[in-house]
């Protein structure tokens, strides 16, 4: 069997799936993370492997989806809220411990992986994979592979500013990264809250919004609205430059039904072309993508 296994290295859990060369997966595990203990993290990641190749018997290659990004300038983790990574040779170490060659990917990018590999891009040539949680991150897969980019961040347009604030954008939220009306802070799942605390007084979770807006509350319904036009604009400067065949969303907001027809409607006011054949679906593996792009990040030599 050509086994491939990814690992899904998250905040609260690790996740292993093995895949075989259809896709399929014959086995799975999640355990969770030893927040804070870097050679606990390691140990639970050589764990899970082992337990795979037992079970299966079989050894595979290992790829793993990581928070934050490879800093190229010295090949450690940055940027990632599991802050206990930061600065660590994630890579190498794991290297040592698992014995092979080893692969990582941000999850954003495993995301888009996964999609444009046997999800709902599968067969696209260009792939825009966006987050929506409770950051906004994004990632880029051209023919079949990830675009890492000079400075490991294509496709991170989440701290870009929302193009061309309107009346009802203003005041422009001050972000985290220390900018002003970055498109996160719009379009996370938290700013998606806070817009709506704003306009209504009310204070109701991303979830909340849309469970209340499908029940006709108008206020949620505006909040919705206000949403959908901003997620328009914001991905028509992408499609501007990126110009992908398929956009697929991702991430807790990616469950709102409303956004696969009010977008495509409302990005072609602000997309530079008569015709728009780029696409925006919803994903096909749902909260398996980290597991699955990590998995084939070894589909090519
Ligand atoms: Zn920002």
């Amino acid at each position: 069997m050509n086994l491939r296994m990814g690992v899904d290295l998250g905040g609260t859990k690790i996740e292993l799936a093995a895949l075989d060369e259809s896709g399929e997966v014959r086995h799975r595990e999640r355990i969770a993370t030893p927040v804070d203990d870097y050679d606990a993290t390691l140990d639970a990641i050589a764990r899970l492997v082992a337990t795979a190749e037992r079970e299966l018997g079989a050894r595979g290659s290992v790829g793993i989806a990581t928070p934050g990004a490879l800093s190229l300038a010295t090949g450690r983790i940055k940027n990632a809220n599991s802050t206990w990574l930061n600065g660590r040779a994630l890579k190498e170490d794991l290297q040592a411990r698992l014995d092979r060659e080893v692969r990582l990917a941000n999850d954003a990018n495993c995301f888009a992986l996964s999609e444009a590999t046997d999800g709902a891009a599968r067969g696209a040539a260009i792939v825009f994979g966006v987050i929506l949680g409770t950051g906004v991150g994004g990632g880029i897969v051209a023919h079949g592979r990830i675009l890492e980019g000079a400075n490991a961040i294509a496709g991170e347009w989440g701290h870009n500013p929302l193009p061309l604030p309107r009346a009802d954008d203003h005041p422009l939220p001050l972000c985290y990264c220390g900018r002003r009306a970055c498109i996160e802070t719009y379009l996370s799942g938290p700013g998606l809250a806070a817009d709506h605390a704003r306009a209504s007084g009310e204070r109701l979770g991303a979830a909340e919004i849309a469970q209340h807006a499908a029940q006709g509350e108008a206020a949620c319904v505006q909040a919705l609205r206000r949403y959908a036009e901003r997620l328009a604009r914001a991905l028509a400067s992408v499609v501007n430059v990126l110009d992908p065949d398929v956009i697929v969303l991702g991430g807790g907001l990616s469950r709102v039904a409303r956004w696969y027809e009010d977008v495509p409607r409302l990005w072609r006011e602000s997309i530079f072309s008569d015709e728009v054949r780029t696409r925006l679906v919803p994903p096909a593996h749902g909260d398996s993508s980290g597991v699955r792009g990590a998995a084939w990040l070894w589909n090519r030599p």
